[in-house]
């Protein structure tokens, strides 16, 4: 269970739900927006309770599903009055474990504000809710010439509230720049129930703190965003998906800079992901079409999907064709091929967008990592952990494997090792081992997913004393009562005074 993967104790401060809480909740909802344990469906239960990777089992007070912002004030507000702990879910694919209640904390899920409350056909701006799907989005904006300027491999599952909370990244940043960047406004319920109405569509507001930036990537601990302003891209249809084989990761390095210096206007992914990922995927048959083999025959150490797209197919298709003689005549690549139809995109990227799922199939629990490194450092990491579990006899008793794979785009690698049980000592060793390197080159222990349950006791390994008490001031600030999504985030003081 979370509480005892994340050594942590209950606060006692927080209040226990009682039956006059409930029906409070009741008299606020609707009757299916109020799920208790006993009387829930099991399925349904699971599907808040358990985080995606099937690592944490929550136990919450009671799951409520408010249908408007309204609902969501009287619900913080009743919280906080009561001091009962929240945690704020939307489509719980967290990779940190931050979507889950650790002790009896209620979940509020965001899925029934789901509603697009306006888009503006000029110039893009979206305004939605917080529960809206990620791919829904997409699909209404494509029918209006535009794309979400998000996209990753949970984009089915994930919702739009969920992205702002833990500034996702995914597989398009490098095209579109970060949530801080593309989103314009938030609307966001504060802990003790204040609407804090900043849904502007004004692309430049210099009138003070830009605080919608303090919400994006602040992973439920401030407060609870119910409405989103975006600004959208263009749909271009000139699209080109490479599949390049590697023999070294220097050669993928240099064909990075390559593809920034020629291909500069229409560089829109560089993923990479290694041979036992694409093991992995094979044996759980996880590639679109399935039973489809590996577009590329032999094996070679890393490979790497690009996608490039433009504004019209017939100019992009001929610089694709003279960017893959060019990775051939400077021996780069040691063999690649170029996807141009949707059917043989989506062939192309799913061996590496349905590497997660097919890793987690594999059984043991996964121990998963999302690291920012200097980018000729990005592969390094994995072959040194490799060699360290080897050293340690870890591997392949304990380890079975250790995937490499991400976003070489934007410096951001991770480290997925299935472990064959739910070792926490075993845990710890690897998550210091990965830490303390990535700490040694000025890395960041979390490039997107955020740091939730799981990273909590390691902050200090990317951030000062300093920067950690000054989030806590601002924590303190909007969220006095400590109620929203405690124990994520920050270590507990124990663990800040061991110098982790
Ligand atoms: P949840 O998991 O429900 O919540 C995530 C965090 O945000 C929690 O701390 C939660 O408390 C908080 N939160 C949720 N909703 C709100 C809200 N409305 N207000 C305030 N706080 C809220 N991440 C990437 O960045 N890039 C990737 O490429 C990527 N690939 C992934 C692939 C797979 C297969 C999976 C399973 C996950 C991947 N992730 C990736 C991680 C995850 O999908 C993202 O973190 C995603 O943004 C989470 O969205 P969600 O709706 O599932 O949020």
């Amino acid at each position: 269970t979370a509480d005892k993967l994340a050594r942590v104790k209950r606060n006692p401060t927080f209040g226990k739900i009682t039956i006059d809480d409930i029906d409070y909740f009741k008299s606020i909802l609707s009757p299916t927006s109020v799920l208790e344990k006993e009387t829930c469906p099991e399925d349904l239960y699971l599907k808040y309770t358990t985080d995606w990777y099937n690592v944490f089992r929550a136990n919450p007070a009671v799951i409520l599903l408010p249908e408007t912002t309204l609902q969501v004030s009287q619900i913080l507000k009743h919280c906080n009055n009561r001091r009962l702990a929240v945690v704020p879910q939307s489509g719980n694919t967290s990779a940190a474990g931050g979507s889950v209640p650790v002790f009896d904390e209620i979940i509020v899920s965001t899925h029934k504000l789901n509603k697009i409350r306006s888009f503006d056909p000029l110039r893009g701006d979206l305004v939605c809710e917080a529960g809206c799907i990620l791919q829904d989005l997409d699909n209404y904006l494509v029918e209006r010439g535009y794309q979400i300027p998000l996209d990753l491999p949970a984009r089915h599952i994930c919702r739009i509230g969920g992205n702002i909370a833990t500034n996702a990244g995914g597989i398009r940043q490098m095209r579109f720049g970060n949530l801080h960047g593309s989103v314009m406004g938030l609307e966001v319920v504060l802990p003790d129930g204040t609407i804090l109405d900043n849904l502007t569509t004004l692309k430049k507001d210099n009138t003070g703190y830009h605080l919608k930036n303090l919400f994006i990537g602040s992973e439920g601990t401030l407060g609870l965003v119910t409405g989103i302003s975006i600004t959208t891209a263009r749909i271009r249809y000139g699209v080109n998906v490479f599949l390049l084989g590697f023999d070294k990761f220097e050669h993928v390095v240099q064909t990075y800079a390559l593809a920034k210096k020629e291909l500069p206007e229409t560089l829109s992914a560089f993923e990479v992901f290694d041979n036992d990922s694409v093991q992995v995927v094979q044996q759980q048959d996880y590639q679109e079409p399935a039973g489809t083999p590996f577009p590329i025959q032999e094996n070679h150490h890393v490979y790497v999907v690009i996608e490039t797209a433009g504004k019209e197919a017939k100019f992009e298709d001929q610089k694709a064709d003279d960017f893959l003689a060019l990775l051939h005549e400077q021996n780069l690549i040691k063999d690649g091929a170029i996807a141009r139809s949707q059917a043989d995109r989506t062939r192309f990227w799913s061996w590496r967008t349905k590497l997660p799922r097919a890793i987690v199939q594999t059984g043991p629990s996964s121990i998963h990592f999302d690291i920012s490194l200097p980018l000729p450092l990005l592969y390094k990491l994995v072959e040194e952990t490799r060699a360290w579990a080897t050293a340690e006899g870890l591997i392949p008793h304990d380890i079975l494997a250790i995937y490499g794979y991400g976003h070489v785009g934007d410096g951001n690698l991770h480290l997925t090792i299935p472990a064959t049980r739910d070792d926490q000592k075993l845990t710890e060793k690897i998550d210091r081992f990965v830490y303390e390197w990535t700490a040694r080159y000025q890395g960041s222990m979390s490039g997107e997913h955020g740091v939730g349950l799981m990273k909590a006791p390691y902050l200090a390994f990317s951030k000062s004393v300093t920067m950690i008490d000054s989030m806590r001031k601002i924590k303190d600030l909007f969220d006095p009562n400590q109620i929203m999504n405690p124990y994520k985030l920050f270590p507990n003081k124990d663990q800040e005074e061991e110098g982790e």
